[in-house]
């Protein structure tokens, strides 16, 4: 498996905000953190599992959690934002506070 560098992971998720019409987190700390856990997902697993939830590190069971997530769209639609934080409607201000949001993955039996 050729391994991630951090500049890979800031051009994977630029593309996907671009393509998605949505906008990347303007935190930078918070961004750093999010690029850093999506790096070493993918070096460790193969793949880009969501960086603010567990994997199970099987591509096939973390399916839905691969960033960006089954969840991303209608979290964006209806909060502003995705479960991590990191992609961001456009529309969305970021001068207000980020609560957290329900998870809506299905729990794991
Ligand atoms: S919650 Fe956000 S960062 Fe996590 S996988 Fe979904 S889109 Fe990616």
């Amino acid at each position: 498996m050729t391994k991630k560098s951090y500049d890979d992971v800031q051009e994977y998720i630029k593309k996907i905000s671009n393509r998605k019409g949505w906008k990347l987190n303007s935190d930078p700390e918070t961004l750093n953190d999010l690029i850093k856990g999506l790096l070493d997902n993918f070096n460790r697993l193969g793949y880009y599992n969501c960086p603010c939830r567990d994997s199970q590190e099987d591509r096939q069971l973390d399916r839905d959690i691969i960033c960006p997530c089954r969840y991303a769209e209608p979290d964006i639609a209806e909060y502003g934002y995705c479960y991590c934080t990191l992609y961001l409607n456009t529309d969305y201000d970021q001068n207000q506070l980020m609560k957290m949001i329900p998870e809506r993955r299905p729990p794991i039996i």
